[in-house]
């Protein structure tokens, strides 16, 4: 029997919880909630509505907002396009410059590209040597024109946290809008946005044990935004389409174990990460990309001294793990991201994420290392 590779993959995406696919099931077939939530003339579609309902308080009570400003979308994807380009087309009389960051999504870095070419301007940020955005950079880079400024809380691959609290308060100085990504994280940091100062904030279920394929944006109240799907209204108005039920109350089963086990998934991840580093730490030639202490607690990013991070994944094919390069026929490029926190091309072709969550055990870390040293020295000197 060949067993599965132990994952290592989770900021990739995460296997649903096992509570989540059973309610998930519950809003299928015949006997389960079904019915059309949009529709207003039988009980069925007001027993599907209330689910839907639900799994909204469900997500905002996670991130202390009003249910009333969440928008469903199929990911997050779609609600980073839905907040850059919805909001640059919507307020376009008062501004239309954007400013953002070279390590940004690609759904976020590709939606401000797209959005140059209808004639608005963008402005990327470059981050320091951890991937941060300086609280100075961002107010340099503000002018009259800036309606939007678009920062990660914390980036895919590194893990590095943005200090949403003092990059929101300059942006609101200013008196320009601010969205945040917070995909990576939700369910590691604790959000706040009756604290925060963030008008717009993208969020998946499939990074925390929910379904793939939903996803949500947060709209602050007074927020405006043009719609980029057109149809029905639901979503009053911002986001056209017949909610997908099941994807739904699944996404909010997952914000719900999130907020109810905050504290314990922390800790576990804290308690692997730091398994982790001290393993790595002991053997030669390898360097810690990320700055662990102010990094979510799931990501570890990893160079290999003189090792091709494409032949150590095929070394390791027992584990899954991912490197942020990108294969264009013949060429491999490194991950954009770690160039563009200063890396150079060689090291970044060198490194590896490693990111671990609910189900990962000791064992698997142990795993890991104990392949690592025994794999590593052949690799060097064959
Ligand atoms: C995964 C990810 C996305 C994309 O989310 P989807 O729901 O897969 O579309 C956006 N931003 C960040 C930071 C991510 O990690």
């Amino acid at each position: 029997m060949c067993s599965q590779p132990i994952y290592f993959d989770y900021a990739a995406t995460t296997p649903v919880d096992p509570r989540v696919a059973t309610i998930m099931a519950q809003c299928l077939t015949q006997e389960g909630t079904f019915a059309n939530p949009a529709s207003r003339s039988h009980m069925l579609g007001w027993i599907a509505e209330q689910a839907v309902e639900r799994a909204r308080s469900q997500v905002s009570e996670l991130i202390n907002a009003d249910p009333r400003e969440i928008v469903w979308t199929s990911g997050a994807t779609e609600a980073n396009n839905l907040a850059l380009t919805g909001f640059m087309r919507a307020n376009c009389k008062r501004g239309r410059h954007l400013v953002t960051s070279t390590i940004e999504h690609k759904a976020v870095i590709d939606t401000a590209l797209a959005l140059e070419t209808e004639g608005f301007k963008v402005t990327f940020l470059t981050p320091d040597s951890y991937g941060r955005i300086s609280p100075n950079c961002l107010k340099e880079a503000l002018r009259d024109d800036t309606v939007l400024v678009s920062l990660m809380a914390a980036n895919n691959e590194i893990g590095t946290i943005n200090d949403i609290q003092r990059l929101g308060e300059i942006v609101r100085e200013h008196g320009a809008a601010f969205h945040v990504d917070a995909v990576q994280a939700i369910g590691k940091l604790w959000i706040d946005l009756e604290l925060l100062p963030v008008d717009m904030m993208s969020m998946t279920a499939h990074k925390i044990y929910g379904p793939k394929g939903i996803g949500a944006l947060f709209v602050r109240k007074g927020i405006h935004i043009e719609p980029l799907i057109h149809g029905g209204g639901h979503e009053r108005g911002m986001r056209s389409g017949t909610l997908a039920t099941h994807q739904i109350t699944g996404m909010g089963e997952a914000f719900s174990l999130a907020r109810k086990d905050f504290i314990k998934e922390v800790n576990h991840l804290e308690n692997l990460r730091e398994k982790l580093l001290f393993g790595l730490n002991r053997i030669k030639g390898v360097k810690i990309n990320n700055d662990p202490d102010k990094c979510v607690p799931n990501i570890v990013n990893v160079g290999f001294e003189g090792l091709d991070s494409e032949t150590l994944l095929m070394a390791l094919r027992d584990f899954a793990m991912s490197t942020g390069s990108a294969c264009n026929s013949a060429n491999i490029d490194p991950s954009y991201v770690l160039t563009g926190i200063g890396m150079s091309r060689k090291r970044a072709l060198e490194s590896i994420r490693f990111s671990f969550g609910r189900y990962t055990t000791d064992k698997d870390i142990d795993k890991l290392l104990t392949e690592l040293d025994k794999i590593l020295p052949k690799l060097r000197y064959e």
